[in-house]
């Protein structure tokens, strides 16, 4: 089997103006040029606002622009929302759907996730699906379930490795500094991929991204946990330095 090539993801959330947004995506881009590339697929996702700006500001560069979430339907009367198609001719690849700040935020349930990740395929996207559980259902010992549960109802049909990244967040890790062990990841991480391949043709293909307060300092040890593909990455992927010792922490 192929080697999966690691993928790391910034998720700016609802941070940055134009500015700022623009010169951090210039910053990367320019540290990936002078590299020559990286081992590491990287990716950036910004405000809504920010990704036609940023993709003209990086293109050619490799840097990968995404979105942070899309509307399931393809277009319509959804004032505020913003279709997968629309993500797509402003220079998006990838867009993240199921995010734990959507899911909790708006009520978005796994039928809804599976809608949008389907509407990103349809457009050509790549769709980053993320599961993961609040710190409650851990201590319940329900980590597993939640995270298989969730898998079960927010893959659509037609997913596959090539259109599909699957992030495990925990809830009770993101922006909280509070990291999960590498041993809590690759247990949920062996979980996940155990599911993709039960679910999927091309499961044991399919990258699956740990997020959850990684930076530069812990990413090398939480990158070396087997099946883990990469990084979803929040708070660190605002700061150039951070991300890019993230981004090369990959082998
Ligand atoms: C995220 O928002 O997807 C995330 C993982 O955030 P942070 O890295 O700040 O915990």
């Amino acid at each position: 089997m192929a080697k999966r090539r690691k993928l790391i993801a910034g998720n700016w959330k609802m941070n940055g103006l134009k500015a700022d947004g623009v010169a951090l995506a210039r910053d990367l881009a320019g540290r990936l040029r002078a590299a020559g590339g990286l081992p590491a697929e990287l990716l950036v996702c910004p405000p809504a606002t920010l990704i036609w700006p940023v993709a003209e500001a990086v293109a050619g560069s490799g840097l990968a622009v995404g979105g942070q979430d899309c509307h399931p339907m393809a277009g319509g009367a959804h004032t505020g929302d913003i279709s997968a198609a629309m993500l797509a001719e402003a220079g998006c690849g990838h867009v993240i759907v199921g995010h734990s700040e959507r899911r909790q935020d708006h009520g978005e349930s796994d039928a809804l996730v599976a809608a949008k990740a389907a509407a990103a395929h349809a457009a050509g996207l790549v769709a980053i699906l993320c599961v993961g559980e609040t710190g409650a259902e851990r201590d319940r010992g329900e980590a597993g379930a939640v995270v298989a549960r969730q898998l079960g109802g927010s893959i659509p049909a037609g997913a596959t490795a090539a259109n599909t990244v699957i992030a495990y967040e925990p809830v009770w890790a993101i922006g909280t500094g509070r990291t999960a062990t590498p041993a809590d990841v690759a247990e949920i991480h062996a979980l996940i991929r155990a599911e993709l391949v039960r679910r999927l043709e091309t499961g044991s293909a399919v990258r699956i991204l740990y997020g959850g307060s990684v930076k530069g300092a812990n990413a090398g040890a939480l990158m070396a946990v087997p099946d883990v593909d990469g990084a979803l990455v929040g708070g660190a992927s605002l700061k150039a330095d951070e991300f890019w010792a993230i981004a090369t922490s990959c082998p």
